[in-house]
This record gives C-alpha cells, structure tokens and sequence, in this order.
C-alpha cells in the first residue's frame, strides 16, 4: 500500500523546509522530498541557501572581510601586524563546516517536529499524487491531500560563457576555489555577481565585473546605486556597465572574453570567471504532463497571490514562482500556504521584502524608491543621514554610506527605507517592522533609540524628512 501524507513537499530549501516544520507543527502529517546529496554524497537538506546560496557566500564575505579589515583597516586603529597570511583551503572548509552544521540541524529539526524525510526525486502526478524515485530507481507513490511544491532555481547558463566548473564556474563554483584567482571576471553586476567578485577582491584579484545593463543596481535606489557604484570603484572593483559578453576561449589556466561596450569590440583575459547572470526555476521532470499544473511565460510555475497553482491542493512556492528569488520570500510563501491549508486567512505583504546586498558597504531597502514613486505621481519627502555623522560609525571606522526615508508627502506614511552602509541589513529590517505598522516618519522621530547605534542614522533620516534633524544641517525648513 502507498503512504500517504496529508502534506507532500518537494524541495528542502529555506521554502519547502521551512513549510514542512510548520505543517509538523500544525498537526499535518507530513513528508518532504529531497534529492541533493553533498560532495559525499549524503542527502543534504536546506536547499540552494544552506548549500550553495547564501550561507556559504555570508561565510566566505565575512572571512574575506576580517583579512580585508586586518591588511586595510586595522593601522587607524593603532593595530599593526607583521605579516598577514590566508590559507584559502582552511576558509572555504570552515565554510564547509558552517554548511554542514546548518543542513544537519535541518535533518535534526525534521526529526524533533516528526517530518519524514524522503531521499529521492519527486514528480506531481495527476490527483495529487506524487511519484519518488530514488538513487537506485526504484519507484513509490504517494498519496497526499495538499502538495507544496519547492523545487527552488538554478543558475542561468549563457551561450558565450559555458560553465566548466574549473576556469569559468557559476555561483557555486566561484565558492570552491582554492586559490585566489590573480585576474577574475564578473559576468553580472547583480547580488551575487557582486558578493562574489567581493570575496575575491577583498582577497587580493584583481576583479573586473562585465554588466550588460547601463544602470547599476536598478532595482536600487538611485542615490544608493550612485553611491555604491562611487565605493566599489574606490575600493579597486572594476565594474564596466554596458559590456555585453559575446564570447569566450578557454586557453589552459586562462579565458578570454569578449564583449562590446560603447567603445565596441574588446577583449580581456581573466584567471578564472564566474558566470552570474540570474537563476531560472528548476522545473525539470517535475510535473507529469497530466498534473494540471501551468507554467507561466516565462517558465515560473503559474500561482495567485496565495501561492495557489491551477490545481486545487497544490501550491508552489520560493524561486520557482515569480517574485523576489530570496529565502526570506521563499519560507513566508511557505508558512502562508501552510496555514492557509489549516484554514486560517493568512497573506503575504509582498510590498515589504527587505531586498540585502551583502557587499561592504552593506545596500539593503525595503518598499519603494524615490524614482518609483515619482514615476507614480506620489508626493513625497525625504530624510536623508549620512554615516560620516553618526558617532558610533565613527568610533568603528565605518564612516561610509547613508540612511534614506522617503515618506508621503501628504500623510507622512513612511514608503521606503534605502540604506547604504555599516550594519545595512540589520538596519532596514527596522523600517520594515515600522512600515508594516503603518509608521509615520514623525513615529519613527518619538521614538528613543540607544546612543551611540548605528540605529540612530534610522532616526536622524526620519527625523530629516520633516526638517528636524538634530546632528545635520537639515535642506527642509520646518
Ligand atoms: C550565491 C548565492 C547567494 C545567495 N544569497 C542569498 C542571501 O543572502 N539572502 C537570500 O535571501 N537569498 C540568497 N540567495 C537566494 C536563495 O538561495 C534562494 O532564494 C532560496 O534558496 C530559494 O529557496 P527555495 O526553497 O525556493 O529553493 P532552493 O533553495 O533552490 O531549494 C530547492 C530544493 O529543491 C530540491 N529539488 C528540486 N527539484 C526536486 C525534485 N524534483 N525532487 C526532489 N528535490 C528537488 C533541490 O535539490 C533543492 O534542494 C542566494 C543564492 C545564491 C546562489
């Protein structure tokens, strides 16, 4: 007889793990189906994020930006050392021991919450039902009353660029080099083309970032583009924008690339290149062809604003459906649907993302920007506050970037919350929780913040939208 589940999840990311713990909990029975082993070849658990996404990327930018600090930053402070050394293997294995910590805890937390864990390849059937194959082929079905699926992205391949892991690798090659590259290309300006090109850089390549785009960072802000663009340059990033990529040749340890820009034809060599131009969903061999289940034009499974696929009972959700690629939208897309299954009225706010650029300076915003917002008629103030007067950015020798708020002009609901600079992630998440309450730039001046916090740039900025700064001069009147 087939098991049978009132939940099935396919994928183990930060979306379809974080939904299966959450079924466990609301009473479902359920099962999650994964089919990633790691380079041992065991089952791991935690998706692109754990294991090739975000954590290992945070782990190497935080290794890379102490040895930064140490060879950079540390004489202002009165610090010197003799000789500072890296040992590149012993950083990506402590990345690899970060990893392996955080997808074990996974398989830990699927055990305490009574989620059975199902190794193999997962495909939605006709009448929810769901076929596993495992490593050796053989074959089960399943039955389920709800089917989340989680199958998550994968990165996108070019044609000029083809990935061979070894001199042009994508995102998950560029986390295994175990040397630093002297000359590396970035093909991509976007959140990993520039996390990953910071790794390196940080670490002595000599980086160059190829982006096909004439703007940097357009989802960005402008004044925080602007910003971030000045800096990376500063900081030795050569980020060419308008560079198209048309070819390559691997020659031995080396590729040229070619591409055209304003100037037209050019060509530059690199040690190695990464390939970092965006992520597709994964939707191969997922659906059998009488599923029911639509794909939209551009290849997402098709889902309503609740995570809802053509058929009733399956949902879908995280990199697989449109909308921001990140783990935080993938793991509340999967609570929703969960408790949506329960029968609770839970939604989204989609509005309020927090979207994270984990480069130094850190770039993270949430709502909308300025340019957005005009373009649609709002009216709108704005409080800016720069960290070069914030003490405690001073006491850190962080001095760079700034806080902007943009409020409503008529209502002074708070809109947007752009920061660029020490602690950016940590900082917007403030204007999010403020936003999500319908803050006013004015309820964000009440309040008391410690002194001295970075935090205080979040209230200086709210405080400048109606002229009432207190440690900057303030451009509006009040
Ligand atoms: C280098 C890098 C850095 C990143 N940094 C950040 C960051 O700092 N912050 C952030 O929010 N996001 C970051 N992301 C994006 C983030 O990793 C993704 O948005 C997130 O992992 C999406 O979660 P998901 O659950 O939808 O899919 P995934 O994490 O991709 O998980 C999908 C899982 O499903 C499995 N699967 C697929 N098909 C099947 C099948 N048929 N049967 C069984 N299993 C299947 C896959 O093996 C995979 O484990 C980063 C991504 C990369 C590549």
């Amino acid at each position: 007889m087939s098991q049978k589940f009132d939940v099935v999840v396919i994928g183990a990311g930060p979306g379809g793990y974080v939904a299966a713990i959450k079924a466990a909990q609301l009473g479902l029975k359920t099962a999650c189906i994964e089919k990633y082993q790691d380079k041992e070849g065991k089952l791991a658990l935690g998706g692109t994020c754990l294991n090739v996404g975000c954590i290992p990327s945070k782990a190497l930018l935080d290794s890379s930006w102490k040895f930064y600090e140490a060879k950079n930053g540390f004489s202002v402070h009165g610090i010197s050392t003799s000789e500072l050394n890296i040992d590149i293997p012993a950083m990506i294995g402590r990345k690899s021991t970060i990893v392996k910590g955080l997808t074990g805890g996974v398989a830990s937390l699927f055990k305490a919450n009574g989620v059975t864990t199902l190794q193999g390849h997962g495909k939605l059937l006709a009448g929810k039902k769901v076929e596993l194959t495992a490593a050796d082929g053989t074959v089960e079905i399943i039955e389920a009353d709800h089917v989340i699926l989680a199958s998550g992205s994968r990165p996108i391949d070019i044609p000029p660029a083809p990935v061979d892991q070894k001199v042009i690798v994508d995102s998950t090659g560029a986390l295994e080099f175990q040397q630093v590259p002297q000359r590396l290309g970035v093909i991509g300006a976007g959140v990993i083309g520039l996390e990953l090109g910071s790794v390196w850089a940080r670490l002595g390549a000599q980086v160059t970032v190829l982006e096909a785009l004439e703007k940097f960072i357009p989802a960005a802000d402008e004044a925080v583009s602007k910003e971030a663009l000045k800096t990376f340059n500063k900081q030795g990033l050569d980020i060419k924008l308008g560079a198209r990529v048309t070819g390559s040749k691997v020659e031995g340890e080396q590729v040229v690339v070619s591409y055209t820009d304003a100037a037209g034809e050019q060509s530059i060599t690199f040690d190695r290149l990464i390939v970092a131009v965006g992520r597709r969903p994964v939707t191969t061999d997922l659906l059998a062809s009488d599923s029911g289940v639509d794909l939209d034009e551009r290849g997402f499974i098709y889902v309503d604003d609740y995570c809802t696929t053509s058929v009733p009972g399956v949902y879908a959700i995280g990199d697989v459906v449109r909308g921001l690629m990140l783990a935080h939208k993938a793991s509340e897309e999967g609570i929703m649907v969960v408790e949506r299954i329960k029968g609770h009225k839970a939604q989204m706010n989609y509005n309020l993302i927090p979207s994270v650029i984990y480069t130094h300076p850190e770039i993270a915003w949430v709502g909308k920007t300025e340019q957005t917002l005009k373009a649609e008629g709002v009216e709108v103030n704005v409080g800016t506050f720069p960290f070069a007067a914030s003490g405690r950015a001073m006491a850190a020798n962080d001095t760079g970037g700034f806080v902007k708020i943009i409020a409503d002009a008529k209502t002074d609901r708070v809109l947007g919350v752009h920061v660029i600079g020490p602690s950016a992630a940590e900082l917007v998440q403030q204007g999010a929780i403020a936003m999500e309450f319908g803050s006013s730039a004015e309820d964000i001046g009440m309040m008391v913040f410690s002194h001295p916090t970075l935090s205080e740039a979040l209230h200086e900025a709210a405080l400048a939208v109606n002229g009432g700064a207190i440690h900057i001069q303030n451009r509006k009147k009040r």
